[in-house]
């Protein structure tokens, strides 16, 4: 059987603190809605500590709906680093989770594998669970090399990651021409590639971390497709940019997670 879905939002560089608090205040009126799915929002740095504060209010002892999660984070422990946010920064925000290497930052920061792979070592050693996101360009996928790039990826970014570190954290698969395109990746592309990147886990690690990794797939997902990836078998959730950003939405993108018409 399978677990609960995990559903990321990421909102990118949008909402305020105010915006944020009072999109929570909306959400959090749907108890039943979030209790479908591991919910895990990606919040701008300056929103952090008050989501964290507001989202105490929601989550109980025995039951949590939401988890907060940064966008990114630097790979030192402090130091000399203008306008960089540390890993104990976003900890002590509240953060459990924090994506690392999105496209847009490789795309405009320059995040290289080598970065990515020192984040998400000193996120793991700090015990914040990192989504390390990997994707291929649409030439990639074009010339049929996509697959190659997808290894290098994994590779450089896993590397020296022992295995009880890398069964804690969750991939995201995510081509980069489906980001934000409307254009998103069949769920049998997306499946072909989650079984491609767990048979690498499986590869390099062992079985059982390959069956308890978590994977999940990135690109245009709405309220209409969502139900499609979440059954398939290698699909273990979702990260959603823009459907994310309108309270309403996204609840109804929750809400459809468990109905799957064909
Ligand atoms: C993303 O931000 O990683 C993303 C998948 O965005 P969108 O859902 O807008 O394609």
């Amino acid at each position: 059987m399978k677990h609960k879905p995990i559903i990321i939002a990421n909102w990118k560089m949008n909402k305020s603190n105010s915006e944020a608090l009072y999109y929570l205040e909306t959400l959090k009126q749907y108890p039943k809605e979030l209790q479908k799915a591991i919910i895990i929002i990606a919040v701008p740095f300056t929103a952090l500590s008050d989501m964290h504060k507001a989202i105490s209010r929601i989550n109980t002892k025995d039951i949590k709906l939401i988890s907060l999660a940064a966008q990114n984070m630097h790979q030192e422990k402090a130091g000399a680093f203008t306008g960089e946010v540390s890993c104990k920064m976003i900890k002590e925000a509240g953060c459990e989770y924090v994506i690392i290497g999105h496209s847009e930052r490789r795309q405009y920061c320059n995040e290289t594998n080598d970065l990515i792979n020192k984040k998400l070592k000193y996120a793991l050693d700090n015990d914040i669970i990192p989504i390390l996101c990997i994707g291929e360009t649409l030439e990639q996928r074009n010339n049929k090399n996509f697959l190659k790039y997808i290894t290098v990826q994994l590779k450089e970014c896993l590397a020296g990651i022992k295995a009880s570190d890398a069964r804690r954290m969750i991939i995201s698969y995510e081509p980069i021409w489906a980001i934000g395109t409307g254009k998103n990746a069949s769920p049998q592309q997306a499946e072909e590639m989650h079984a491609f990147i767990k048979n690498f886990i499986l590869q390099n690690y062992t079985k059982k971390i390959a069956d308890e990794i978590r994977i999940t797939y990135g690109g245009s997902v709405n309220e209409n497709n969502i139900s499609l990836y979440l059954h398939m078998l290698d699909i273990n959730g979702v990260l959603i940019g823009g459907a994310s950003l309108d309270v309403e939405t996204f609840v109804r993108i929750i809400g459809n997670s468990t109905k799957y018409n064909k």
